[in-house]
């Protein structure tokens, strides 16, 4: 193990080509014309990208870089890449030159028909491009391939469909740009020129030895255990949670801050979580598209450095049943480019009246767009975690903390329309505001949008998925909202009155999306039902969501998606369900088949001859034949259960792709798989450990 001390400032963003280096190695006029694109989303001229280009590739080069890739976020949920070395044609001397130009740069075209287009592929052409995201910095990632040059790209058809994450958050990012604007000029602002939505992704973990987990199925084809009873000792302690770190975590731990250091990444807390073997990883906030990115680099590296420590990293949502599964705390905020956070409740009054305006917009587009947010944390591993008494229900609300509650109350009971703004209820309610510090809410972690200070947590995200989705539904349901408080205000003729209004009015009208308390609790699913909230309890539930009319009307409106690009992912959403699934039920069959089973039966003969032995010694065998009974009987429910997952999982794959597909899976398939999970995991507590193919629960989150 090193000791050396790692010297963070110097090595921090060392493997990144960004401003600085930049600005050190390219012409005063390029550099210029770059700034200008990231800027203000100007074009690139080709000329400036192949000057771009070559400075790139050199930089690379000095960072031992042999290969390049185009770096993209394809709807498989993992980031894509291929890579090509730097090399050309060799020269007539035999030796060959390094290069790489602007269009190389620029435009990339892996085959897209070898990636999820939901249908897009049958109606337009198979052909793809990525295209730089020059938004995003390209970097330097060292790993066992050597050194290669990740340049962040978008991903699209070649009609210009998205076929990726990234695309559609740029877009939405562009929609909340302008309607943020729109917004803050209405208050004078004269000095903002770009609103960005600033991310911050907490990433929740597992670590397991590698050698157990390479003896389990589940975890290897699956990424969660698909069988397993819980040790004795479980979370309920709570003396994992911040506890300390031991030796070899903290030493995988500094490893990967390493590693994130060097690209950029601003790796900022860690610490264990609640479950045994569970951790977390939280960056500082950034632009939206980079924090997807670094997220994106936070998974991968999370999971080549465990491999490098004898570990396998889990990041599935649910790799254990009966402790904690993982999550991504999605905080998201609105900065502008002269550093103003629009949801800083801020100092003065008239700061206040424009935060109560983004809040309760913010408020309208939740409670009117809840069903597309839970759509965006929807993933097949996501189904273990929301709604199934954990963290958090499968009910959007939001968490606003007493204080803030109180000045919506007053806003809602006291704001008497005219009255209130002659009378000053208003000005009263707002002189309340200042006393506003970071720390005057509460925490509420049932809550799956809590205000926490100046910036929202979405908490539902599931630890597998991108957060690009989350990202894309927030800007483009928060600009709607924007876009129609704008047009009210904008021809109104006593604006401070206008606000005011629009403020109680859409405190008035969406206050049933506003619950401060015990989001766990039964009481909450009954008070939300009476409210008329949507309980969406599962992925398949989820997807219809992304096609209703109010969303094709709302992300066409903004040009995030068109009506095909909705169809498209919703296609997708189901296959990917049915695939993940599917995968799960085949495993179990194959682990119940040639692992469990035969273990089972070898077990009872040896019980079986125990029997008889000791009878044959004159002894009292009960016991050893009650137990062997117990255990057939576990075992032939065990293999009904088998044959009738074996017939139900036939049947459903021979289905055609789509919805009613994807729904079977579901209320099939998932419940034919707990039925034969159920007698297996009872038979793990009788049967002897030695007798047991592979390794315990106990095996692998208590002895990492
Ligand atoms: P909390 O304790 O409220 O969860 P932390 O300070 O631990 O807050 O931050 C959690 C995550 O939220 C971090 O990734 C942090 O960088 C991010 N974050 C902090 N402020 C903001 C903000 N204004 N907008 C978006 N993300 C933020
Ligand atoms: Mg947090």
């Amino acid at each position: 193990m090193s000791t050396e001390p790692i010297k963070v400032a110097e090595i921090f963003g060392e493997n990144v080509f960004n401003d600085t280096v930049m600005q050190e190695r390219l012409p005063k006029k390029i550099y210029k014309n770059l700034k200008k694109t990231i800027e203000e989303g100007k074009e690139l001229d080709l000329e400036t990208a192949d000057v771009i280009a070559h400075e790139m590739k050199e930089w690379a080069i000095e960072k031992g870089a042999t290969h390049y890739t185009h770096w993209f976020l394809p709807l498989t949920g993992v980031t894509a890449e291929k890579h090509d070395s730097f090399i050309s044609a060799p020269q007539p001397s035999g030796k060959v030159l390094m290069s790489f130009s602007g269009k190389e740069l620029i435009k990339g075209e892996p085959d897209a028909s070898s990636f999820p287009s939901g249908g897009l592929r049958a109606t337009f052409e198979a052909r793809g491009y990525t295209m730089w995201d020059c938004t995003s910095p390209a970097f330097v990632r060292q790993d066992a391939a050597g050194a290669i040059l990740c340049i962040p790209t978008a991903f699209c058809s070649y009609t210009g469909e998205a076929l990726d994450q990234k695309t559609p958050l740029l877009r939405s990012m562009e929609a909340i740009n302008g309607q943020a604007l729109r917004l803050l000029k209405l208050f004078g602002n004269t000095t903002s020129r770009k609103v960005t939505p600033s991310v911050g992704a907490e990433q929740e973990y597992f670590l397991v030895d590698a050698d157990k987990f390479l003896q389990r199925k589940d975890l290897i084809y699956t990424g969660r255990t698909l069988f397993g009873a819980m040790p004795p000792k479980g979370q309920e302690m709570d003396d994992h949670y911040f506890g300390t770190i031991r030796q070899r975590i903290a030493s995988f731990m500094k490893d990967v801050n390493e590693e994130l250091w060097k690209v950029g990444v601003t790796a900022k807390t860690q610490h264990n979580e609640v479950a045994p073997a569970q951790h977390e990883l939280a960056p500082i906030y950034a632009e939206a598209n980079i924090a997807v990115d670094h997220n994106q680099i936070i998974m991968q590296t999370l999971k080549r450095v465990a491999c490098q420590h004898g570990m396998k990293c889990l990041l599935h949502e649910k790799p254990f049943k009966g402790v904690n599964g993982s999550g991504k705390h999605n905080n998201w905020s609105l900065t502008t480019d002269d550093g103003i956070n629009m949801l800083d409740p801020g100092k003065t009054p008239h700061e206040n009246i424009q935060f109560l305006l983004v809040l309760t917009c913010i408020l309208k587009a939740v409670n009117r767009h809840a069903d597309l947010l839970r759509e965006s944390a929807a993933d097949p591993g996501n189904d273990h975690r929301l709604g199934a008494n954990e963290a958090p229900p499968a009910i959007i609300s939001v968490f606003l903390g007493e204080q803030l509650e109180d000045v919506i109350e007053q806003l809602i009971s006291t704001g008497e329309a005219t009255h209130s703004l002659k009378g000053g209820h208003l000005e009263t309610n707002v002189r309340t505001l200042p006393e506003f510090t970071k720390d005057a809410t509460d925490r509420n972690r049932t809550s799956p949008f809590a205000f926490t200070g100046n910036k929202f947590e979405f908490r539902m995200v599931g630890s597998r998925d991108s957060v690009a989705e989350a990202n894309i539904v927030l800007n483009t349901i928060v600009a709607e909202a924007f876009a129609e408080a704008c047009e009210v205000l904008e021809k109104a003729e006593d604006f401070q009155k206008a606000v005011h209004d629009l403020i109680k009015e859409y405190a008035i009208e969406n206050q049933r999306i506003i619950f401060n308390g015990d989001g766990y609790s039964q009481a909450w699913v009954e008070e939300a039902k009476r409210r008329g909230l949507p309980n969406i309890r599962s992925m398949v539930e989820a997807i219809p969501a992304l096609v209703s009319d109010k969303a094709v009307g709302l992300f066409e409106k903004f040009g995030v998606f068109t009506k095909a690009e909705l169809e498209s992912r919703a296609e997708i959403s189901y296959e990917n369900y049915s695939k993940a699934i599917n995968i799960e039920a085949r495993t179990m069959i194959d682990m119940a088949r040639k692992q469990f089973l035969p273990a089972i039966i070898k077990y009872t003969k040896t019980l079986a001859d125990t029997v008889n032995a000791v009878k044959q010694a004159g002894a009292d065998a009960n016991v050893q034949e009650e137990t062997l009974s117990e255990i057939t009987v576990l075992l032939k429910d065990a293999r009904a259960a088998l044959m009738e997952l074996e017939k139900v999982t036939a049947e459903v794959s021979e289905m055609p792709d789509g919805q009613e597909k994807a729904q079977q899976y579901y209320h099939v398939v998932h419940p034919a798989m707990d039925a034969l999970r159920d007698p297996v995991d009872q038979l793990e507590m009788i049967v002897d450990k030695e007798a047991w193919p592979m390794p315990s629960y106990g095996d692998l989150i208590f002895e990492v």
